[in-house]
């Protein structure tokens, strides 16, 4: 299977950081898994290259981050989490919800998302103590939600261009983020404005030329190569402590209810089913 990409690289005189991120693979695997509608793909895949790029920036083998997106549309909350492995998943409150385009023939990513709300990031450097930033959203098409956040809650102006581009499949996904280092200037900023002003059609760019062809638009220097795919960590095992977490007399009941426990992840849409047979097992064989 094709990989999801993302490139990191030095620009503007090296005061720039640059990252550009293939996502086509990853938010192609979400929508198989998710069923999403045009919109909801869209919607998430901008909200996933985000958080890739996020989770780019951690350190320490057992740091994560979680992204919550928040802003009382008919799709309800976007919800991505990562590591510092970069195995990435998540989910749309309501994946299947469609809307008419645009005026402009573009998917209502704001209509769906809403923009009365915030954006939220919880990240854990591995040490059990969360740290959370939150913005309020500006209008719910997330790439700009996104430079807000950067703005208030990590005091670093960042611009961000953000692309989805769906038929029945995802056709191209990804991201640029363009971020002044520390100590840069005015003009530097200035100049990451300017720069992803251009990338207004973001998605076609990324369809037709990859990460490595939207990099040389800026530079033919190297740069740093990572890969990273949408890849849940839910597992059998951790369902069946879910199951045990019940308590007995519960899971029994559930079993004599239903015949049958489901245990549902949101996050990739797997349902790991356990029979009676199962839940006896589970909790020894005296029930
Ligand atoms: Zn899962």
């Amino acid at each position: 299977m094709q990989k999801s990409i993302i490139l990191k690289t030095l620009v503007h005189g090296g005061d720039v950081s640059l990252a550009v991120i293939d996502s086509t693979a990853a938010v192609q695997e979400a929508m198989r898994r998710h069923k999403f509608s045009a919109v909801a793909a869209a919607a998430f895949g901008r909200t996933f290259t985000a958080c890739a790029y996020l989770c780019s920036w951690l350190k320490g083998e057992n740091s994560s981050l979680a992204v919550t997106v928040n802003g009382g549309g008919p799709g309800g909350k976007i919800c991505v989490a990562g590591d510092s492995e970069l195995r990435m998943r998540g989910f749309v409150e309501n994946p299947q919800f469609s809307l008419p385009p645009r005026a402009d023939g573009k998917l209502d990513v704001g209509g769906f998302t809403g923009k009365d709300g915030t954006l939220t990031v919880v990240s854990d450097d591995g040490t059990g103590v969360p740290f959370t930033g939150t913005s309020r959203l500006v209008s719910g098409e997330i790439a700009e939600d996104f430079s807000a956040y950067f703005l208030t809650s990590e005091q670093r102006p960042t611009a961000v261009a953000l692309g989805v581009k769906v038929k029945d499949k995802i056709l191209g996904a990804g991201g640029v983020f363009l971020q002044p280092l520390p100590g840069a200037g005015e003009e530097a900023v200035s100049y990451c404005e300017e720069e992803i002003a251009k990338f207004g059609g973001l998605s076609s760019l990324i369809e037709e030329r990859g990460a490595e062809g939207v990099l040389k638009m800026f530079t033919d220097g190297p740069f740093d190569r990572r890969e990273f795919s949408f890849r849940c960590h839910c597992s059998r095992k951790r369902a069946a402590g879910a199951v045990l977490s019940l308590g007995r007399e519960d899971a029994f009941a559930l079993i004599g209810e239903e015949g049958r426990i489901a245990v549902h992840c949101h996050y990739c849409n797997t349902e790991y089913v356990f029979e009676k047979e199962d839940v006896v097992r589970l909790f020894g064989e005296e029930a």
